[in-house]
């Protein structure tokens, strides 16, 4: 029977232990932490990761708490004239087979680790903090020894373990994480009370030159998630830090009035510097292989590093459950160059995104112009190969 370790229950590890559930395997999971995560306030969820997160069964308990919104509000953040509207809702569950969801992130995490904690094939070991990883000693089996004392041995190891990735090291020691150059603040606060255009069921994004804000409701339309990006010279201190709300007004003191007065409702804001680390490849070597941050980091610009993730645990699962013990180096070869292709792809498109987003002058004329001018939804059938992608 194959024994797969996982490194990392965040999303792309709890999704890889559903799915290796659903083809009858068991998997292990090592969380450095003690419960799910509650910080990053939304998560904004494409056809392409709700149609995976349906099928492990997790339907119903998302659509409790997740909001349809129903379209994109794209906003000139100089102006605070609004350029367009690019469908979500109807439209595109229609074209794709599945929703566009927004949710906050705590939920997604405590939805993903409550059906993975009530499934039988599936072991959470908390407080297990990977520290280093050996697969040559042993050419059968990998082993991996944890900061907290302890070892844990397996067929397979799959490094989850996000950003900062421990497992990554092993696999990639060369691989350095750049910083992008920019800086996301993020927030949640109530949707009571806010002007209409903050509250109503839909993505708003206010672009304005080396900024943008991009906000949702969560909660079930209770909450509204922000995410306030703008590009700086050093990456500020620590990662997940409290940030001052001085500090982010003054970043966006070039921003409309009505969108700087919705800023300054927050009271809490935590940041996080944005990395990339390109190129990462391979992603395996040996028993071990990576998926999610920890293979290839995606810039938030198109909101799909969860989704690739997502995508990843899925198909790595029915890989590995046909492998089987025998074939699996070979396999997890195969996986990560077939995944590699697409996750390319979509980190360029995020980066063409942001470099759209952040335009100034001339240029951002000419964008505002032709989003005004061309339809929305010929707008958003340029991403059918994002969000129609079947795993
Ligand atoms: C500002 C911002 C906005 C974003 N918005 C979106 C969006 O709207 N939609 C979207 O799809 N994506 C979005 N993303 C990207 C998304 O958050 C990530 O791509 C996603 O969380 C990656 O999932 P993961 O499973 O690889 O890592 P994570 O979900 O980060 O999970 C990694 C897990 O590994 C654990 N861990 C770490 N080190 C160890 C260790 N040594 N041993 C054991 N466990 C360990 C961690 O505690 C964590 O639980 C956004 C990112 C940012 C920064």
């Amino acid at each position: 029977m194959l024994q797969v370790l996982i490194a990392g229950g965040g999303i792309g590890g709890l999704t890889l232990a559903l799915a290796l559930s659903k083809h009858g395997i068991a998997s292990r999971v090592f969380e450095a932490r003690e419960t799910p995560p509650r910080e990053g306030a939304g998560i904004q969820l494409g056809p392409n990761a709700t149609r995976i997160l349906r099928r492990l069964g997790l339907d119903s308990a998302l659509h409790s708490c997740a909001v349809v919104p129903e379209c994109i509000v794209v906003n000139d953040g100089q102006s605070g004239h609004e350029l367009t509207r690019l469908p979500l809702g109807s439209w595109i569950a229609n074209r794709h087979g599945a929703p566009y969801w927004v949710v906050h992130r705590a939920d997604l995490y405590d939805i993903l680790w409550q059906e993975a904690a009530s499934t039988t094939l599936i072991e959470i070991e908390t407080g297990r903090t990977i520290e280093s990883v050996d697969d040559t000693t042993n050419a059968d089996l990998v082993t991996i020894e944890f900061t907290e004392g302890g070892t844990a041995s397996g067929h397979v190891l799959v490094g989850a373990d996000g950003l900062w990735s421990r497992t990554r090291q092993h696999v990639a020691p060369d691989a350095k994480l750049e910083f992008a150059g920019a800086a996301a603040a993020r927030a949640v606060i109530p949707r009571a009370d806010l002007p209409s255009r903050f509250a109503e069921p839909a993505t708003g994004v206010w672009l304005a030159p080396s900024a943008h804000v991009v906000h949702y409701p969560i909660k079930g339309g209770d909450e509204i998630a922000i995410i306030a990006i703008a590009t700086c010279d050093e990456p500020p201190a620590g990662w997940d830090s409290a940030v001052d709300t001085d500090v982010i007004a003054r970043r966006f003191d070039k921003m409309p009035g009505e969108l700087r007065t919705f800023l300054g409702s927050v009271t809490e804001w935590r940041q996080w510097a944005l990395y990339r680390a390109e190129h990462l490849a391979p992603w395996s070597q040996n028993r071990t292989v990576l998926i999610g941050d920890a293979a290839h980091p995606i810039l938030p610009f198109l909101a799909q590093g969860g989704a690739m993730a997502i995508e990843d645990g899925f198909e790595l699962a029915a890989i590995l459950a046909e492998a089987g013990v025998n074939n699996l180096r070979t396999e997890i070869d195969a996986f990560g160059r077939h995944r590699q292709k697409r996750v390319t792809k979509v980190q360029a498109a995020s980066i063409q995104n942001g470099q759209a987003y952040h335009l100034d002058g001339l240029a951002a004329l000419a964008r505002n112009v032709a989003l005004k001018t061309l339809p929305g939804s010929a707008f958003m059938r340029r991403y059918d190969w994002i969000y129609g992608y079947k795993s």
